[in-house]
């Protein structure tokens, strides 16, 4: 007898688990039609801004628009210096070139992955001291269900007077210093991609604010730059908004979400212990709670983890490599880069691997992937 599959996200356990709120939720969009900007997406703008405290929410088509919507809010364009980490999803340098900004790509901290604020004043310094661009915003990232160091990127990018944008778009439900991510920058994106933490069936996004004016502009920005009134037209915007439907999704799945996030937290916990003494754990960032969107282990080298991967494979287990490569080393970005070294990136990005890790996975299926990295890496026998 073959194993049962262990997926990265099995969306039919999660459909079982969910029950018939989902269903419910989706037939009274369906029975009262206004599918763009209907009821749901209110009364979710208003649960998730009460989930993580902040004063503002507002729901857009996916948590890159979210970024995009943030920094056209700012004015952010040509010449700006947009400072971003060298290792994280696309979407986070694309939307700084989409406006015409340049990506300013930042070295990595070696154990928890996050961007490294001595690394980002380093940074800082050298486009100051170039003068060719102006230093405009920080996007911090927090990766892989972690929170970046935001006591320290806050306080760099007061001094240097810089908007700070938080891509929380894999961490919504981690916690930072007792409090939830969403009030950390001044504009917090999140995202609704089905992998995501709270993830939805189909493309979304929100953002945070604490400020009334940026909420205002981000609503007039996902809707084609509208005033007061429909067809008023008061600056260049998007088709920017978040589905009725994928709101009603979204409000089901809501109600499950703390209990998602600790049983992500238990199978972290489980992980640790298995994988003791095999391979580098991860390493949590202090006083924090992840919200575990990824369990990344770091293998000895890059042969360890295609022996490893080719195990797995083998025994019906996905894994994933994110990211195989740092951004400043993408076709599309390489241009983009002044030649900094970023070793670190480099570094992890040829030995990390990802591990399914989703509530409806169970410990035994954990113990499983476990004892199947034991033997593939073990030591021969002699
Ligand atoms: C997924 C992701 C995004 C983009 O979110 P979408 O909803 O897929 O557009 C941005 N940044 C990071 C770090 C992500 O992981």
């Amino acid at each position: 007898m073959t194993a049962h599959p262990i997926a990265f996200l099995d969306l039919k356990a999660q459909q079982a688990r969910l029950g018939p709120d989902l269903r419910a939720r989706i037939e009274a969009v369906l029975a009262h039609c206004q599918f763009i900007l209907g009821p749901e997406v209110g009364e979710l703008e208003t649960q998730l801004a009460q989930f993580c405290g902040a004063a503002h929410c507002v729901a857009v088509s996916s948590g890159t628009d979210a970024l995009q919507i943030a920094l056209m809010a700012e004015g952010i364009g040509p010449g700006d210096a947009v400072f971003l980490p060298a290792f994280t999803y696309t979407a986070t340098a694309e939307v700084a070139l989409v406006l015409g900004a340049t990506p300013v790509f930042v070295d990595i901290d070696a154990r928890t992955f996050q961007i490294d604020p001595e690394a980002l004043e380093a940074r800082i310094a050298a486009v100051k001291a170039a003068g060719k661009l102006r230093p405009r915003a920080l996007i911090g990232v927090d990766l892989f269900g972690q929170p970046a160091d935001w006591p320290r990127l806050a306080a760099i990018a007061a001094r240097h007077e810089l908007f700070t944008l938080d891509d929380c778009a894999q961490s919504f439900g981690a916690r930072l210093g007792g409090a939830p991510l969403g009030r950390a920058a001044h504009a917090t994106a999140i995202s609704f991609f089905p992998s995501k933490p709270l993830g939805g069936y189909g493309d979304g996004g929100a953002l945070f604010t604490e400020s009334a004016e940026r909420a205002a502009l981000y609503r007039s920005l996902r809707s084609h730059g509208e005033g007061t009134t429909r067809y008023e037209v008061l600056r260049t915007g998007m088709n920017g908004r978040l589905d009725t439907l994928q709101a009603a999704v979204l409000l089901a799945k809501l109600a499950h979400f703390p209990a998602e996030i600790k049983a992500r937290q238990h199978l972290a916990g489980l992980y640790d212990r298995a994988l003791a003494g095999l391979v580098e754990t991860p390493a949590r960032v202090p006083e924090s709670e992840s919200a575990w969107a990824v369990y990344a282990i770091l293998l000895a080298d890059g042969a360890k983890r295609e022996a490893a991967q080719a195990a797995l494979r083998a025994a019906n287990i996905a894994s994933a490599i994110y990211y195989p490569k740092p951004l400043h080393h993408q076709p599309a970005y390489r241009a983009h880069h002044d030649g900094t070294p970023l070793p670190v990136s480099e570094a992890v990005a040829a030995r990390i691997l990802a591990l399914p890790i989703h509530p409806d996975l169970s410990d035994d299926d954990v113990a499983r992937v476990a004892a199947t990295l034991s033997t593939a890496l073990a030591p021969p026998a002699r």
